[in-house]
This record gives C-alpha cells, structure tokens and sequence, in this order.
C-alpha cells in the first residue's frame, strides 16, 4: 500500500506542498486539510463595484531570483501566462516609491546619480551613508536586531526612517525587536562573507542558478518589478485547487485539525473533531503557534519552540476613488513609527495595477494599519469597530495623500495574527525545532511564512522543499 501524507494548512504554503507531492513520478496518496471553507489562506482577492479587485492579503509577486522564478514557471505550469499583470522595469510602480516623514511624501532616491543628490528627509546624500557601510567592521553577534544593524552600518537616520519604515511594510514589525540574520538574510550573510553589505551584494549577485521559461525571460527581459493576476492573485490558489484535484488529490475544507498523536506504529493519527485520519508522514503548513498546540505531550520541546514564533495583526483597508488623482505616482509609500505608530503605509494599487480599477474606473488605494497603535489597543482588549478602522484609514488618505472626498467603495478587514514575527534569535528557535525532528525521527516536515521567509515565493519555496523532503530527494538549491 502506498504511503499517505497529510498536509495541514490551504495557505499557499500547504497548496505548494501538495502540489509537488502530486507530481512526483510515484506520487503518496495526499490529503490536504483546511479549517476554512476557502482555500489560499492569506491570499484573498474581492471583486467589488464596476468588477474592481480588492486585494485583502498580498497584491504583488516580485519576480527577483530564483525564487521568484519558481513561481513564475508555477504560474506557466498552471497555465495562468495570459492572466499576469506585469509592473515593467521603466513603470512609475517599479521606479517610485515614497516615504512619508514630517507631513510630505519623499521620493526615495533611485539610480546611481540619485544617492550624491541630497534626498530629503535624509539631511545628506545617501552616498555618505554608503561610505560608511564600506568601511565599518564586520559585527561579531549570531544575530542582531535590523535597527541595531542598519545603525551600526548605515547610520542613525537609515536606521530610523528607511528600515524602520521597511520592517513595518514587509513584517508589520518592529526594527528594534526583528533580527536582521532571519528578516534580511542576505544583508546579513552579506556581511559576514564580505565584511561590507554593499560589497556582497555587488559581488553575490546573479550566483544562484535560476530556472528559466518563456515568461521568466520575459519577466528579466523587461525587468519585472512585480506582478499580478488579472483576476487577482486569488486566482493562484484557485487554479492550484482545480490542479491538485484533477491528479487525485484529496482536499477537505471546513475541517480543522484538531490534535497529532504518534500511534505505536509511528504513524500520525490527525483528529478532525469528530473524525480522524492516518498519515505516514505529516507536513504542518499552519502557522507555527498553531501547531504547537496540536502536537502531542511528548513532543513538548518542540511546541514549546514554535508556540516562541509570535505574530501580529494588520488591519487592511482599501478604498476607491470616484474622480480623484493621486499626488505622486509610485508603488506606494511607507510611514516611519516616528511619524507615525499606527499607519504603516499605503499601497497605490491603481498605478501598479489600473486592469483592476474596474468600470468606470476608480482609484484603488489600501491603507494598511498596524504597529504599536495597533499592539496597544489589542493589549487593552479593545474591540475593534469597522467604524474605527475606516476612520483612521480615510484620515490618513486625506492627510497623506490630500485624498478628501468620502471613498466611492470601503473594504475593512482586521487579519489576526497574520504576519509572523521573526524576533532577534528565531533562528535559535528554528534550530531547536529542526533539532528535535531529527533526534526524535518525527514524521512531520514544516513549511509556511512562520519559519523562512513571509513572501508568497518564500511560502510556495518552502512547500516545494517540505515535499523534496518528504519524497526523499532534496530540492535543488
Ligand atoms: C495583509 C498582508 C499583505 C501581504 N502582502 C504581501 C505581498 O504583497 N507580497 C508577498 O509576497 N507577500 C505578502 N504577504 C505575505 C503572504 O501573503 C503570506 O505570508 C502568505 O500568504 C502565508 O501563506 P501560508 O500558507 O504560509 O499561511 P496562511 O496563509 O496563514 O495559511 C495557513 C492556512 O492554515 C489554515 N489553518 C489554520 N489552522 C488550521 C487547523 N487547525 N487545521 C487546518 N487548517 C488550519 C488557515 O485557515 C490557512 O488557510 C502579505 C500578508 C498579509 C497578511
């Protein structure tokens, strides 16, 4: 009889397991299994008046390495090349982006000549920041928080303003509490082999071989910032249902998981509340604190690991525009904390992506809230009205982007815990968990944005690897 793997989790991270499971030449009997009626986890595209898209979750894909790569030949091998969107390298999407610091918004500067300019709200040109991180010292911790980093090698402003404001657009998070070694992994592996980030990065660069198709050569070829679905990228995890049903794939919704227990046979019972199911092998694409609560008394080191990767909440809200114009065009712009603790940024989603601005068109924008405003409030236990949420958003609409006509269209949704936070020493916690697979022999592989890498390519990378691992091949690097 055939082994059975059961996949825990239809985010992208468990689809991606599965459907490399699914395309072994000797594929296992896979079961995937979601609590939610939908699959796609954070991945959530609404269509709204006119036939706009809303994006709820991610809205860009970037194309960049072989990582995103892999998903452009995923995309192609579900047949979805004519349904990409693609933001080109000469767009105002892929060359502008802004931040806003003491009430305006400052272009970010780009290009060489861009770093000799003086680049307010930076007080000198950014080359100076540049000659400073050519020369510091190489750091000497296992790991360091990004602000303690950037500071350390770029300066107190950089520090405070650009990856202040970076680690709130990508993590939602605090740069004084992430760490640089798992957040910004190749900044840090920069450093360590080159002594100088700039150096490494000029010098690392292109070394990893990539796959390629025709629409990854497209995508170098007219230098793809980033990219999306027509129909949104929902269309992603929806075209990989149909694909991973098609080759026998066994996928059941509406069903959480509810316990792993480790049967005499060293095989996983996984309980669905009223039902159960056997598993030779088990790949948790849950977040991590959510398998920690599943998994048996005896693997208590390991819960105790992984219930250590927290997560915080954002609140996104897109708006639409009847007749408004924006006052820059870009990708978006990002708030500093210092500016302020609970906006930390907003997407111009109509100048990366007008296909989806429906008819007649409107301008798309989604405010994202969230850091310590946010933190404070759910520490309080404070509930959170839609009424509030939209508010604040439409504020900083009208303050930020002088947006100051009632929106046409309001969408507010408050994801729960949705952006794991990798903290100073989570690879500490990784280690500790891989550790205990090891010497335990447990039949359980993780994958998921709770470990390496919260971008779609990184989730949909680390399902690929979760299911090499299983299959026992390991994936080509
Ligand atoms: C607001 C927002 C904006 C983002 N923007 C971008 C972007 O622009 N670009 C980008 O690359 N990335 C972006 N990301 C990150 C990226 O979207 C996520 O990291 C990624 O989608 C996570 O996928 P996942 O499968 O690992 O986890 P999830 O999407 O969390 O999926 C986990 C699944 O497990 C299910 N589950 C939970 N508990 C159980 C249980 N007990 N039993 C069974 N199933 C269970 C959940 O219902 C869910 O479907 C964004 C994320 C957010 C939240």
């Amino acid at each position: 009889m055939g082994r059975t793997v059961v996949v825990l989790g239809g985010g992208i991270s468990g689809l991606a397991a599965s459907y490399h499971l699914s395309r072994a030449p000797c594929p296992p009997k896979v079961v995937l299994v979601e609590a939610s009626e939908r699959l796609g986890g954070w991945i959530r595209s609404v269509r709204g008046p006119g036939g706009a898209i809303f994006e709820l979750g991610p809205r860009g894909i970037r194309p960049a390495g072989a990582l995103g790569a892999r998903t452009l030949l995923l995309v192609s091998e579900l047949g979805l090349d004519s349904e990409v969107l693609p933001v080109r390298g000469d767009h105002p999407a892929a060359k502008n982006r802004f931040l806003y610091v003491g009430g305006a918004l400052h272009a970010l500067p780009s290009g060489l000549r861009g770093l000799f300019r003086p680049s307010p709200p930076f007080s000198k040109p950014l080359f100076w920041a540049g000659l400073r991180e050519l020369t510091a010292p190489r750091g000497k911790d296992p790991d360091e928080t990004v602000h303690s980093f950037a500071q350390r090698r770029l300066g107190p402003e950089v520090a405070s303003l650009a990856m202040d404001s970076l680690c709130r657009g990508v993590f939602a998070g605090n740069s004084r509490e992430l760490s640089v070694r798992s957040c910004f992994p190749s900044l840090f592996q920069a450093e360590q082999t080159h002594r100088s980030v700039l150096l490494g990065l000029l010098l690392g660069a292109g070394q990893s071989p990539q796959p390629d198709s025709a629409l990854i050569s497209q995508a170098r070829a007219e230098r793809w910032s980033q990219w999306s679905l027509r129909g949104g990228l929902e269309t992603l995890p929806q075209a990989l249902n149909t694909h991973l049903t098609s080759r026998g794939v066994r996928i059941l919704r509406g069903q959480p998981v509810c316990g792993l227990s480790l049967q005499a046979d060293r095989r996983w019972k996984v309980s669905l509340g009223d039902s159960s199911l056997d598993a030779d092998h088990v790949i948790s694409a849950v977040p991590a604190s959510v398998l920690g609560k599943l998994l048996p008394a005896e693997a208590a080191p390991l819960a105790r690991a992984l219930s250590a990767i927290t997560a915080v909440s954002v609140a996104v809200v897109n708006l639409q525009y009847r007749g408004a114009r924006l006052p820059v065009q870009g990708f978006g712009h990002l708030v500093p904390s210092s500016e302020d603790p609970g906006v930390l940024g907003i997407v111009y989603d109509s100048v990366a992506f007008p296909e989806q601005d429906g008819s007649p068109p409107g301008l798309r924008v989604t405010v994202m809230l969230g850091g310590s405003w946010l933190q404070t409030l759910e520490a309080r236990g404070a509930v959170f009205s839609q009424e509030l949420l939209q508010q604040q958003a439409q504020e900083a609409a009208a303050t930020q982007l002088g947006l100051k006509e009632p929106p046409s269209h309001c969408l507010v949704h408050l994801h729960k815990n949705c952006i794991p936070q990798y903290t100073l020493g989570h690879w500490q916690k990784l280690e500790a968990a891989t550790q205990f697979l090891a010497s335990q022999r447990l039949p359980l592989t993780l994958a998921g944005a709770s470990y390496e890498g919260v971008a779609v390519n990184d989730c949909i990378e680390s399902g690929r690897q979760a299911a090499a691992r299983v299959l026992g091949s390991e994936p080509d690097s």
